[in-house]
């Protein structure tokens, strides 16, 4: 009867529906075959990057960091920190004792950079760190005493030293006017002094990965590679001298930060890029700049996320067809909901919960395609990050002519601690895809901080010893 067909075109629907889903999720699953391909890819622009020839035009730039070796433990003494560029800014003191008995003692403070700082005038923004260092001093009574400072500018600098990084572009959220083609160190010193309060000697720029790994290495020295997987996603390693044809020398080595985020501005993930991955490209503050970071890291992943959600709701699969204003606000799935809505241990009634509280009325049909969708987008990451790092270890590996290779990897970022899946994928991606190696990874407790400190550690001792 009438009853029956209707009952039946309603399934017909359903089915048709849910093919259709499975349709565009299926574009973010990616084969074993396209992962080796990526990791293939990543290691021809890091050989671009390495060579004199072709880094001028490289997307993965390869910058050297004037790092030549991993902290000994004979680092010691008072130094403040700044770490700027990811999640949270802050400011540190670090005091680092050597000897025997090894102990680094930490205080911080974290402070907020409003929008309108972050893409405001550098000369505000630049005022405002120094606002903060400011009050830190004050916080801690330290205002009299002229301390050496390490800046994690987590941001890719063209270094000529340890002191002096040229900011080549702002990256994530960042958009600060006059920057660009600076020395930020520079820019930095003319903001302490034009407040005329107090004094500072900035020993290092330090990119977080660079930080990362040496706060891993003062525990485990076979710690050589920094990875993180945050706001932004970026990795460092140990490369030989003799392949870095940018910095004059063959011996020894010089850790290279790499600036994997703009892996594939050349086109050459154009394949596995999806739809949603343009949209959320061309919306960004850089348009066609790090395509491969907008692919894995925590400050995009929300975004791809919601976009399906969007198209998913435009076709009638979701919220009623009803596309709310929330859904149109950009930056709604901050990484932490979206660590929380895949956690395993949730029922869907908690995601409903979440999706509530982000403004989201759904349905328990919307709640179980929300976490299939920030599922596969969140597995696709961990697993094209994991691709990255396999053709660095693997880089290593040949570069020192083993057969095997046995490494650690020091790692950070809110997505790869928050999140319930992302480093389990990421490090089996790796271990599949770099066989001859056996990368063991290590959660950087606080390396931005402490690293930018042990490095100006270093650099303090270089300087005395040139001048002695
Ligand atoms: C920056 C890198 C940084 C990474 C992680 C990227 O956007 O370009 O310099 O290491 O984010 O914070
Ligand atoms: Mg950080």
């Amino acid at each position: 009867g009438k009853g029956a067909a209707m009952v039946t075109a309603v399934a017909y629907r359903l089915a048709d529906q849910s093919r259709q889903i499975t349709e565009t999720l299926a574009e973010f699953r990616l084969t074993n075959e396209q992962l080796l391909e990526v990791k293939k890819r990543m290691r021809t622009e890091i050989q671009n990057g390495l060579s004199k020839s072709t880094q001028d035009s490289a997307t993965v730039k390869m910058l050297p960091t004037f790092v030549q070796s991993t902290p000994d433990g004979t680092e010691h003494g008072d130094f403040l920190a700044l770490d700027l560029g990811g999640t949270n800014f802050r400011v540190l003191l670090v005091k680092i004792r050597s000897g025997k008995r090894r102990t680094v003692e930490m205080h911080n403070k974290i402070y907020a950079i409003p929008l309108e700082v972050m893409q405001g005038t550098g000369e505000e923004l630049f005022d405002h760190i120094v606002q903060c260092i400011s009050d830190f001093l004050d916080y801690m009574g330290m205002k009299n005493t002229r301390l050496p400072l390490g800046f994690t500018f987590s941001f890719p600098c063209r270094q000529t030293s340890l002191d002096a990084g040229i900011l080549v572009t702002w990256t994530k959220g960042f958009k600060a006017t006059d920057c660009e083609g600076e020395d930020v160190v520079g820019l930095l010193r003319e903001a302490i002094k034009r407040r005329e309060e107090f004094d500072l000697d900035v020993v290092a720029v330090v990119n977080d990965t660079v930080g990362t790994m040496m706060t891993c290495a003062y525990e485990e020295s076979t710690c050589e590679i920094g990875l993180i997987a945050g706001t932004g996603s970026n990795a460092c390693y140990m490369e030989e001298m003799r392949n870095i044809e940018t910095v004059e020398g063959d011996e020894g080595q010089m850790c290279v930060n790499m600036e994997w985020g703009g892996f594939g501005d050349n086109g050459c993930l154009d394949d596995i890029r999806t739809e949603y991955d343009r949209t959320v490209d061309d919306l960004s503050l850089n348009p066609g700049k790090q395509r491969y970071e907008k692919m894995c890291s925590g400050m995009y992943l929300g975004e791809i996320v919601r976009n399906i959600l969007i198209d998913m709701t435009k076709k009638g699969f979701l919220f009623r067809g009803q596309i709310s204003e929330t859904l149109k606000t950009r930056g709604i799935f901050e990484t932490k909901f979206l660590s929380q809505i895949e956690s395993d241990r949730l029922a869907l009634l908690q995601v409903r919960s979440i999706l509530q509280h982000l403004g989201l009325d759904s349905s328990c049909d919307d709640s179980i395609i929300v976490k299939e969708v920030c599922g596969v987008v969140s597995h696709r990451a961990a697993q094209i990050c994991g691709a990255g790092m396999a053709a660095v270890v693997d880089k290593i590996r040949e570069n020192r002519g083993l057969d095997h290779l046995k490494i650690t990897v020091g790692v950070d970022g809110t997505l790869y601690k928050l999140h319930p899946h992302f480093s389990q994928i990421m490090h089996q991606t790796v271990n599949e895809l770099a066989p001859q190696c056996n990368v063991n990874f290590l959660l950087s407790e606080d390396g931005s901080g402490k690293g930018a400190a042990l490095i100006t550690a270093v650099g303090c001792r270089l300087r005395q010893e040139l001048n002695s």
